[in-house]
């Protein structure tokens, strides 16, 4: 760790060791570049703010990506992780989502080991003040607040939520960005000065509880799954114990004392004027906007295997300390519970991610980019993944290569980074599923075929992950030769009990288990060969042949899409004109005036019915 500098020079700094900044300083480390991560404190790298679990539906995924990348965050989660789950198992591969509970201590243990094992990069502590700049506002160094200085090509701000932080515990206000720790002050200045547009966005976290102080024995519990879904590609083995959670419900009681307290609220006294995550609202949002029937389903979550601090995940609040007291002993099994810290809110400075290219640059200065909640997203795994792609760039930027997107097609990340910088933000970004058009390439048990090969162009995979990856990708080549070049004609089929139609085709084993009633075991029966399928890729080659149809239906799709998108939007087009617009489709349209049918689609709140619409108009231009 480099502490006595007073001038400094590095390829790429990254400033802030958040799970965006680690992400950064790492890729930008492996794709070349002299790296420095210069922090608050190397003690807070790998810290969870909120919640002690990584993943979940869409979030999953671009932990997959992350790791496909050769990042971080999916080996720390697989060596952290407690309780895993593949969230959406009953529903198709597309939408399922890795989850795991994981041990705080453990996931920040990996983080910090895995970044210190980082050739090429240097860990500095101090706080980033300001930013220099020289011709064309390229940006040149790191003022740090103790007036030393860091020379460099490029800087990556990742400060999440401390630029500005106020943290808000009832009418209490202390200026901070996470609780116990000081807020970033200058750089918000520095940011406002390049002439970007600034916003205020608040987020919330529940009170932390004593476990010894919870009826475990009443509550409901959920376990894990018998086997753990790893995030990374190199996790052969989970080794970790795996943990339940308990599960209770707010009750009318809860409700009650929640209701009669609102005014006491930060957020509902009117002290906040940030917006905060739809997706993730405070039970006071739960409870005046959803209703409170049946009551609001909690899940206490340990936050580690030898801890006693539990998460109850559901309760984000900003009510001052006495009332998250009283409601919390409202809960079934809660009733002598004790608070080990008291949930707050907290409001933040954001930048307008529209300032942004889609490599996650400052348009208006060359040399500085952002991600992770800087930019208007919430959530770990978002902002690890921006932190890749910028210091990937950031890395390419100070040796004077061209930086790289990720499209829509390839990734969520490409589909985050899509979605940010041309729609922007009116509140904390997370990711979903449903943002994917092409969801169904895009699963998270693919992310390494779709990402691994760009990460070796880029110099972010190493040996150990390529050697992996080509094995992996060896052995479903081997399946797929093998399933195409096994054939048998539907009597055949028939006769050997399996379901097909009987239309006289010869079919291959690939087709038949394309149909997903059809399992590899079924078929190795009538082609034993197939059992030379190496186990690791079974499930995966019954994925792949189970979506081959519909994906060549996507390509298909993509396509004529790609030939759409192209088509400019005539600036005379009125908008007015158009039935079968909603008024708030409509009213985006005037205000935005998209010069392209991509730039309409990517309109928030924009309907495949809507675009259908604009594209009928455009035909009358040809
Ligand atoms: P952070 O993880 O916040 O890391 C920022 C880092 O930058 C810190 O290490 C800090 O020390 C450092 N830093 C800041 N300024 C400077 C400076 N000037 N110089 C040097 N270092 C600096 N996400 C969810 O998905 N769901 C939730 O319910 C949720 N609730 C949250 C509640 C709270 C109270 C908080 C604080 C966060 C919550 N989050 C939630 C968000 C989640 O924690 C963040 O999205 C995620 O941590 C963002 O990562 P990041 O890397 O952008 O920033």
């Amino acid at each position: 760790m480099t502490q006595n500098l007073s001038e400094f020079s590095a390829d790429v700094v990254v400033i802030g060791g958040g799970h965006a900044g680690v992400e950064a300083a790492a890729a930008s480390a492996r794709a070349g570049a002299r790296t420095v991560l210069l922090t608050h404190s190397f003690d807070t790298v790998g810290a969870m703010s909120c919640n002690p679990a990584i993943g979940g539906i869409g979030k999953g995924h671009l932990v997959r990506e992350i790791d496909a990348l050769g990042g971080i965050m999916g080996e720390a989660a697989d060596r952290g992780g407690i309780q895993f789950r593949l969230l959406n198992r009953r529903k198709g591969p597309a939408v399922r989502g890795p989850r795991t509970q994981a041990d705080r201590k453990l996931y920040k243990a990996a983080v910090q080991e895995m970044v210190r094992a980082q050739a090429g990069l240097e860990i500095v502590e101090g706080d980033a003040f300001d930013l220099s700049f020289g011709a064309g506002n390229r940006v040149e160094a790191v003022i740090l607040e103790d007036g030393r200085r860091i020379r460099c090509g490029a800087v990556v701000i990742t400060t999440g939520t401390f630029l500005n932080g106020l943290i808000h515990i009832g009418s209490v206000k202390i200026p901070a960005g996470r609780v116990g720790e000081k807020p970033s002050l200058g750089l918000s200045a520095t940011l406002a000065r390049l002439g970007l547009r600034l916003g205020r966005l608040k987020t919330g976290t529940p009170a932390r509880l004593d476990g010894r102080t919870i009826d475990w024995a009443s509550l409901d519990k959920q376990g894990p799954d018998d086997e753990p879904y790893a995030f990374s590609y190199l996790t052969t083995r989970i080794d970790n114990p795996q943990i339940d959670c308990g599960i209770t419900r707010t009750t009318d009681e809860t409700h009650r004392i929640i209701r009669e307290n609102l005014h006491r609220s930060a957020l509902y006294g009117g002290e906040i004027e940030g917006v905060g995550p739809r997706y993730c609202p405070s039970i006071e949002d739960k409870i005046v906007k959803f209703g409170d029937r049946d009551g609001h389903q909690v899940f206490l979550e340990p936050e580690g295997l030898d801890d006693d601090t539990v998460y109850p995940n559901g309760l984000s609040t900003s009510l001052p300390e006495d009332v998250q007291e009283a409601f919390l002993r409202s809960l079934p099994g809660l009733e002598q519970v004790r608070i080990l810290k008291a949930g707050y809110a907290i409001e933040y400075d954001h930048v307008d991610p529209r300032e942004l290219t889609r490599s996650l640059e400052v348009s208006k200065a060359p040399g500085l980019f952002l991600a992770g909640q800087i930019n208007g997203t919430t959530g770990y795994e978002e902002a690890g993944a921006q932190g890749l792609l910028a210091g990937l760039n950031a890395a390419r930027r100070a040796s004077g290569a061209e930086p790289v997107v990720i499209g829509r097609g390839d990734a969520y990340l490409g589909v985050m980074v899509d979605d940010l910088t041309r729609t922007g933000v009116t509140e904390p970004y997370r990711m979903f599923t449903s943002r994917a058009e092409f969801r169904l390439s895009l699963r998270a048990d693919n992310a390494d075929r779709r990402l691994t090969p760009l990460g070796l162009e880029w110099g972010l995979v190493d040996a150990r992950r390529a050697e992996v990856f080509s094995k992996s990708e060896a052995a479903l080549g081997e399946a797929r030769r093998l399933l195409e070049g096994a054939t048998i004609t539907t009597a055949e089929a028939a006769r050997k009990g399996l379901a097909v139609n009987q239309d006289g085709r010869t079919r291959s084993a690939w087709t038949l288990l394309s149909n997903t009633d059809t399992t590899l075991d079924m078929l190795i029966p009538v082609w034993p060969e197939l059992a030379s399928i190496q186990d690791t890729v079974r499930e995966r080659i019954e994925i792949e042949a189970a979506y081959d149809v519909y994906l060549e239906r996507q390509r298909r799709d993509q396509i004529r899409l790609k030939r759409e998108e192209e088509r400019s939007i005539p600036a005379d087009l009125d908008f007015d004109t158009l039935k079968g617009l909603s008024n708030e489709i409509r009213h985006k349209l005037r205000e935005r005036r998209p010069a392209t049918v991509a730039e309409a689609e990517r309109i928030d709140g924009m309907t495949p019915a809507a675009l259908a619409i604009i594209l009928v108009a455009l035909r009358k231009f040809d």
